[in-house]
């Protein structure tokens, strides 16, 4: 099980163990603790289940879905009951047209923000007029442009997909481990590499997709966390950042779990690798949540009344739940405008991007291009903020609701959607669909 000094670890293929101690769990590996036991004649599999009670302690959910009973009469890899998310009681349909509708949503926001997300309010007006910007204009030599914000996204997803398929072959998983090496691809999308750690690598179908080797203005936090030796964990966080760049691209994780506390969970895990401040990540963490009641059936509002339970329960969260809490009032108070938009923040960072998504989704809710028109035209970080906010509408009103000039027009169209219709599937039992996304 030793390789050259290093270990291979429970949490994934290559996170790796010097001098037998865990790099992720921080634990003995040298215990059978491994996942390339699962590798191993059957009697091996006796060592590594009888240690899996003391992981799951340790590390909850990082051994799930496996059949402990189907594996004690000797069958490791039990056949799971894999069907597509059924929440609710909405008609499949239905769903997935909300998941399509909160992929495209995100993206069409995040493209009417990326001409104007450098601007401020002053001159947006006047550029495009005292309402602001009404439809795409041309960013990055051409209209309907994405930028980090959805191409993260895609990233996040594919990450999860590809755990989810780790998980179902292997019977065991660290999501936001695996979500971490679609990061490291996205940051090859950059033309940046680790720095002495996981260099990354372009197998599956996003990598191959060659529009999104392509700098769209990237947060620094992002590039500097992914640059750096080791993923970084809510326990030994890669830095202090809250920047908005944890809950710009976290919506996916919201269409994948079935519970709110998974979600909410897993949200602030995978923000941490790159944002390191609770702030950063607790607001990842909240819109993911938020996301998951809304497929579910919930209205926004209730969605985001349900979700404060949960951030209440994390330390670190007062300053995320004052931002929430004030778009809550201010939605309730006064007219929308760029000025109220203001009050909440400019969007630069996480409690206030999200703020700002929540206020502009309260306030638009029954309308996708009113909604995200308010969330971009401010002095604020326009790409971001109406990225969240179409995230959030289009799982409200699906993708029917966004107009079809926008979606026509948007870049990567189809494959945001082709992403979209994948988390809804969430898993295929076919060669097909391992090469498509590979389980690492
Ligand atoms: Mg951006």
């Amino acid at each position: 099980m030793s390789n050259g000094g290093h270990i291979s670890c429970v949490s994934c293929t290559y996170s790796r163990s010097k001098k037998g101690i865990c790099d992720v769990f921080g634990i003995e590996t040298s215990t059978g603790i491994l996942c390339r036991s699962f590798r191993m004649p059957k009697q091996s599999h006796r060592a590594a289940r009888e240690k899996w009670p003391i992981i799951r302690k340790l590390k909850p959910g990082v051994v799930y879905g496996i059949d402990n009973d189907a594996f004690n009469a000797g069958n490791p890899w039990p056949a799971y009951n894999v069907s597509p998310l059924t929440v609710g009681k909405r008609e499949n349909g239905v769903v997935q047209d909300l998941f399509v509708g909160c992929l495209l949503g995100g993206a069409v926001g995040d493209a009417l923000g990326a001409p104007i997300e450098f601007m401020s309010l002053s001159e947006i007006r006047s550029r495009f007029g005292k309402d602001g910007i009404k439809t795409y204009s041309e960013a990055y030599g051409r209209k309907g442009a994405i930028t980090d914000d959805t191409q993260m996204t895609l990233f996040t997803a594919e990450g999860l997909l590809r755990a989810y398929c780790r998980d179902y072959h292997k019977g065991i998983c660290h999501p936001p481990s695996v979500v971490y090496h679609a990061y490291v691809r996205w940051l090859n999308t950059q033309g940046e590499h680790p720095k002495g750690g996981f260099e990354g690598n372009k197998d599956g179908w996003l990598a191959q997709i060659p529009e999104l080797y392509s700098r769209r203005a990237p947060g620094n936090s992002c590039l500097s966390a992914l640059q750096g030796p080791e993923m970084g964990t809510i326990e030994k966080p890669a830095n202090d950042s809250k920047g908005c760049g944890g809950v710009m691209r976290i919506a996916p994780v919201g269409l994948m779990w079935d519970d709110p506390q998974t979600v909410f969970d897993q949200g602030c895990e995978i923000a941490a690798i790159t944002h390191g401040h609770p702030t950063g990540y607790l607001a990842a963490g909240c819109l993911a949540s938020i996301i998951f009641f809304i497929i579910s059936g919930q209205s926004i509002e209730t969605s985001i009344t349900e979700t404060i339970p949960l951030l209440k329960a994390k330390r670190g969260h007062e300053e995320c739940l004052q931002s929430i809490e004030l778009a809550l009032q201010l939605s309730n108070d006064s007219e929308p405008s760029p000025e109220v938009i203001e009050r909440l923040g400019a969007g630069w960072i996480a409690e206030e991007a999200l703020a700002i998504s929540l206020y502009c989704s309260l306030v638009g809710d029954r309308d996708v291009p009113r909604g995200v028109l308010l969330a971009v035209n401010h002095s604020g970080d326009s790409d971001s903020t109406g990225a969240i906010t179409g995230n959030i509408l289009g799982a409200t009103l699906g993708a029917g609701s966004i107009p079809a000039e926008w979606k026509q027009e948007l870049e990567l169209s189809v494959i945001i959607k082709e992403m979209a219709n994948d988390l809804f599937l969430r898993f295929k039992n076919t060669s097909e669909w391992r090469n498509k996304y590979p389980g690492w």
